[in-house]
């Protein structure tokens, strides 16, 4: 497959043309951001820890039967997905209460979350995320009744997959953020998986082991992302 032209380039990942119409090409980048963009700085080793990490958290999820853009790993820092028609709703599940939820509501920083919560976001940097609901994304088009709820379902799945992954590691599945597309008509999990969308405790001491450590100056992030893709099996090399 022959790289073509970059179509696009996020805050921590580039997006490349292939010279196949159904593929693209993602480039895991070293660059890290925080608050919207607000704070960026280059950690050594992010781009390939975060490809690596996705992939094997990809064909987990794949091998439970989640639909994934996902195809193969190219490099140390570049992954081949299909191509998504992109739904510009975030899903995110809550199994502990930490962050946005914390923030928004004043509850206390732990709490088990029975059951676990579901959100939608919609994905716009200009407007910082904001919280919506399925009315608003069917009144505005971002995506169907039919689609949100097939989205809804695949992101608890995914929590079902992952937390017990997590778990076998020493770790505890806080909350996480997913994106869905459309592929030949049908919902697709896209964009990434990785400690960068997704909040990860050791389940014993509650260290945090994910983006929090770099939105909150403690130091220690790739390390932390590495220490967590040890402990459930991801390979570096
Ligand atoms: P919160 O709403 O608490 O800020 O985020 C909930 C979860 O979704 C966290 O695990 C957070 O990392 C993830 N998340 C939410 N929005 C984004 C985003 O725009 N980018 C990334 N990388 N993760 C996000």
């Amino acid at each position: 497959m022959e790289q073509r032209q970059e179509l696009y380039a996020g805050k921590a990942k580039s997006v490349f043309a292939t010279d196949d119409p159904d593929h693209l090409i993602l480039h895991f980048r070293d660059d890290t951001s925080a608050f919207d963009g607000e704070r960026m700085e280059s950690l050594a080793r992010k781009g390939k820890v975060n490809n690596c990490f996705n992939a094997y958290i990809m064909e987990q999820l794949a091998a439970a039967g989640i639909p994934t853009h996902f195809v193969q790993r190219l490099s140390d820092t570049e992954s081949v997905v299909k191509k998504l028609d992109m739904i510009p709703v975030e899903c995110v599940v809550r199994n502990l209460a930490a962050g946005g939820l914390v923030k928004r509501l004043g509850v206390e920083e732990g709490q088990a979350l029975n059951p676990p919560t579901f959100e939608l976001f919609l994905k716009n940097d200009a407007l910082h995320d904001p919280m919506i609901n399925e009315s608003l994304a069917e009144t505005f088009g971002w995506a169907t009744p039919a689609q949100l709820a097939e989205m809804k379902a695949l992101t608890f799945r995914v929590n079902d997959v992952l937390k017990q992954l997590f778990a076998d590691g020493g770790l505890l599945l806080v909350d996480y953020k997913l994106e869905f597309g459309l592929f030949q008509g049908e919902i697709v999990l896209g964009d990434e998986f990785s400690p960068d969308g997704c909040r990860l405790w050791d389940a014993k001491t509650r260290e945090k082991l994910d983006k929090d450590r770099f939105r909150q100056g403690l130091g220690g992030v790739i390390e932390a992302y590495e220490e967590v893709g040890r402990r459930i099996g991801v390979r570096f090399d």
